[in-house]
């Protein structure tokens, strides 16, 4: 089925489209037990007819703007385009309702679980962005919540288990592999296996089995989309440089939808330590096909980086297709620049980003110095969070 079945008003903002097996170019796909693929094919279908019911549509944006803050602004930052010769624009995820861009996925998709006739939704957590996003969201609507974190996550995390279980889930700590993120990921699916009947899995990023990829970035392109129109109504046209970090992708994908279609240069920016786009090989990994850090044997590797929320060893499929065919570029940032890029934003702007975020700033500040961001380019960011998440950690590195 094409993706012109849920935008038809719309076409100009037709993505690289997938294939009816949900593959974009060789990546993505559906991988997955025998016994999830009427699960994901329900979902599938659910999630065309919600997105051609108006009452569907119309419910989710009024939950988006009177919920979460939609629209957010677009903010042109003046005294740092000053200081850098360049003209730099922030699409502001970080003031919606809990602070991040994953508030957008989750009322989404718990609002598809509903539709569905959904009693309970799982989700996977890494730092705890996504499993806080997700209570958050089954909170609203009345769902039962369960989150599956790695045992290190929640022990590393413990403000964001408490921030869960505050708002009513329950928070599993996951032993195997290596008790992070991607051990979460798989335990998730396999209490889906058991659960389908009863449970939608909430995935946090454009990333897992057809429908998922497509799924996320659906429900995060309205942040493209807005920031395209806000852009052109300021300026007249497009930026010359669209810029977003990447763990999984769905900032970035969500982004990237509402410029891919311009000339617009599209770069994702990842952490060093998780910089799927470069150092990763193509493999199937948790239920699709793509780009993943792994050892000679295969194995996947841990990704580390200063920010937890990047430290997915793989990127969404349509990332490795974009970059593939050249639509977008990735590039990849260390932790020094992070820090510096995350000091510089607060100080100039007045704005302390969360981490996530700061890799794409890091990236242009790199970029305009090395004259790969030329001099007067016009340059849109995504700043996908806020940085009170990170101000204690950063406070322990730093001597102010
Ligand atoms: C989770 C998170 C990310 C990374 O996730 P994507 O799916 O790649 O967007 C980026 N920024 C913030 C603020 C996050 O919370």
């Amino acid at each position: 089925m094409a993706i012109d079945k849920i935008d038809t008003d719309t076409e100009s903002h037709l993505m690289a489209d997938h294939q009816e097996d949900g593959k974009f170019g060789d990546f993505g796909g559906r991988f997955i037990p025998e016994s999830l693929i009427p699960a994901c094919r329900d979902l599938e279908e659910a999630f065309y007819e919600a997105f051609a019911d108006k009452t569907f549509t119309d419910t989710l944006d009024h939950l988006l703007k009177t919920y979460a803050g939609r629209p957010t602004p677009l903010t042109y930052c003046g005294n740092l385009s000053e200081k850098l010769g360049i003209k730099l624009f922030l699409k502001r995820e970080d003031l919606t309702h809990t602070g991040s861009h994953k508030i957008n996925n989750v009322l989404g998709q718990a609002l598809l679980a509903k539709r569905m006739g959904k009693k309970r939704m799982i989700a996977e957590t890494g730092a705890g962005q996504h499993g806080v996003a997700a209570a958050t969201a089954a909170a609203i609507f009345g769902l039962e919540c369960v989150v599956f974190m790695g045992a290190v996550d929640v022990s590393r995390q413990a403000l964001n288990v408490f921030r869960m279980k505050l708002l009513g889930a329950k928070v599993v700590p996951v032993t195997s592999g290596s008790a992070t993120l991607k051990d979460a990921v798989n335990e998730a699916l396999r209490d889906w296996v058991a659960s389908v009947e009863t449970t939608h899995y909430c995935i946090g990023s454009a990333m897992g089995p057809h429908p998922y990829p497509l799924i996320v970035r659906q429900l995060q392109r309205i942040l493209g989309d807005e920031a395209r129109e806000q852009y052109r109504e300021v300026a007249g046209e497009d930026p010359d440089f669209v810029v977003a970090c990447v763990g999984g992708g769905s900032n970035a994908i969500g982004t990237f939808a509402g410029f891919v279609d311009t000339k617009s240069r599209l770069v994702g920016v990842e952490a060093a330590g998780g910089a799927a786009m470069h150092n990763g090989i193509p493999g199937v990994v948790h239920g699709m096909r793509s780009r993943f850090l792994q050892d000679e044997s295969g194995q996947i590797l841990e990704a580390e980086s200063i920010s937890a929320g990047l430290d997915y060893p793989g990127i969404g499929p349509e990332h490795a297709y974009l970059g593939e065919i050249g639509r977008a570029q990735y590039s990849f940032v260390g932790d020094e620049e992070v820090i510096a890029a995350f000091r510089v934003l607060s100080e100039t702007e007045g704005i302390i980003p969360a981490l996530e975020p700061a890799h794409a700033l890091a990236y242009i500040l790199r970029s305009v110095k090395e004259g790969t961001i030329p001099r007067s380019s016009s340059v849109l960011m995504t700043l996908s969070g806020r940085g009170d998440k990170d101000v204690a950690q950063i406070m322990e590195m730093l001597e102010l």
